[in-house]
């Protein structure tokens, strides 16, 4: 049945992983998985509903003699995000994930994997098209977009759902139940600059080879960000000779630990520079304390520059590089829970201003607040621009319902371990559809995957198999 994959003890979600690999689904291009899910439900007879933002409802009855039994919801998201090596050639739009098992390890040749949530919508898929399994009424959403803002779920008509009981598919431990997750906020912050033309020497500074990750789920990880590093590289510069940027590029994804960055700059005077650009990649090298970061690399080489901010310009730009980043706090009850957090996640050099896309996360509002109104203060004071968007709200569930006893006793049964409900800082699509279906009780589940939103993202295998052995168990009860 799997043409990839081998030796797993559940074939058919595994099927699905590889079918729904083929199919591009970068976030924002999620209409030809949607028509597969379709696809899928039509040829089983299933009822579905798709919405024109690529949201899909597939509905399956109760099996025999359980009609009476209250509906259960599952929900994964179709999108995946797009990120892939520097040297790999891949088109996000048309071609397939290439597939790559190690042992238990699958992994995807240069690109994102997708199990980040390929491996939900397997499951579902799998739950829907099983006529083995023993079920109540089951709810099945698909939701698109969620790695650019929660967009789909954030559009769904909820009045479709009957369900008072969720399992969202989206995280990434097998060992946890979440019961909570933060909400968050982006922000575009906007600095004018002018250039002024002429014929400079200057140095372009690339720092590359990090880890990066998600920046919630790994803002604790003590990864360096890309974007933080060069300001550092800058400050470090600028002990010798006043160094005007004239350009600095990085980052791509809101959501995604910057793993590289570009800035090009011209020292007032270069050859008082040049002694300290010999120094850099070992002055760089001091700020690692992540083993994953250690590929790091730091290349300097001296260019040709048509045009140079202000000094004025650069000292902003200083001062935004220079904000508090990853974790800002850390949760009073558990102090080594991230609390608020930030990412610097995206910079861009336009032509009349620097752009720079920030993502804030707290579990509530008021804290999320905080990390805005700072972006604001900052603005006013560099003379510069906020726009906020994509926000989503936090969710707190219950911690002793009955989801998570059962789902507890659901896989120690069919995997003889231990579960335990935790808060993830990471956003999940279970804040908006909580606030969408009143009284709707919510966990969130996953199997092991790694290092997500990277090309090194990996899955285990026999973790997917576990996790498809507990989700029949928690159904047939
Ligand atoms: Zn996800």
């Amino acid at each position: 049945m799997t043409e990839i994959i081998k030796n797993v003890k559940n074939p058919l979600p595994f099927y699905f992983f590889e079918q729904i690999s083929k199919i591009p689904r970068a976030s924002g291009n999620e209409k030809e998985v949607a028509n597969y899910i379709v696809e899928i439900a039509i040829k089983h007879s299933l009822q579905y509903y798709i919405d024109e933002h690529n949201n899909v409802l597939v509905t399956k009855s109760a099996s025999v003699g359980r009609e009476n039994e209250d509906a259960i919801l599952l929900q994964a998201h179709t999108d995946m995000v797009a990120e892939k090596n520097v040297a790999t050639k891949h088109d996000f739009k048309k071609d397939p994930i290439k597939l790559l098992q190690n042992g238990n390890i699958l992994s995807a040749s240069g690109t994102t994997l997708g199990a980040d949530d390929g491996f939900g919508v397997s499951i579902m898929l799998a739950i829907l098209t099983d006529e083995s399994i023993s079920h109540p009424k089951l709810e099945c959403l698909f939701t698109s977009a969620e790695e650019i803002g929660l967009v789909g779920a954030s559009k769904f008509d909820y009045s479709k759902i009957s369900s008072k009981k969720m399992i969202n598919l989206d995280s990434a431990e097998e060992n946890t139940v979440i019961i909570g997750c933060c909400g968050g906020i982006r922000t575009e912050l906007t600095i004018p600059v002018s250039f002024t033309n002429g014929n400079y020497n200057g140095y372009k500074i690339t720092i590359g080879g990090l880890c990066g990750g998600h920046s919630g789920e790994d803002i604790d990880r003590g990864r360096l960000n890309a974007h933080i590093l060069m300001g550092k590289a800058l400050e470090f510069l600028k002990d010798a000779s006043f160094c005007s940027i004239s350009s600095i590029h990085g980052g791509d994804k809101d959501n995604a630990i910057p793993r590289e960055c570009e800035l090009v700059i011209v020292p007032d005077d270069i050859s008082l520079v040049d002694k300290k650009i010999s120094m850099l990649d070992s002055y760089l090298r001091s700020f690692v304390k992540a083993n994953e970061d250690k590929g790091i690399f730091v290349k300097a080489e001296k260019v040709n520059v048509n045009s140079v901010m202000s000094k004025e310009a650069t000292n902003k730009l200083l001062k935004t590089l220079s904000l508090p980043n990853g974790v800002l706090t850390y949760r009073e009850v558990a102090p080594i829970l991230p609390n608020t957090s930030r990412n610097l996640a995206r910079i861009r050099t336009n032509k009349s201003n620097v752009s720079i896309g920030f993502s804030s996360r707290a579990y509530l509002e008021k804290d999320l607040m905080v990390s805005v109104n700072t972006l604001n203060n900052l603005a006013i004071e560099i003379g510069g621009t906020t726009f906020h968007h994509e926000k989503y709200p936090g969710w707190q569930g219950e911690p002793s319902s009955s989801l998570v006893t059962n789902w507890q006793k659901a896989y120690n049964k069919a995997c003889q371990g231990v579960t335990m409900p935790t808060l993830i800082h990471a956003g999940l699509e279970c804040g908006l559809i909580t606030a969408g279906v009143s009284g709707l009780n919510a966990i969130s589940v996953g199997c092991n995957v790694h290092d997500l939103h990277t090309p090194m993202e990996t899955m285990e295998i026999d973790s997917m198999d576990r996790i498809y052995d507990t989700m029949i168990e928690f159904l047939k009860q």
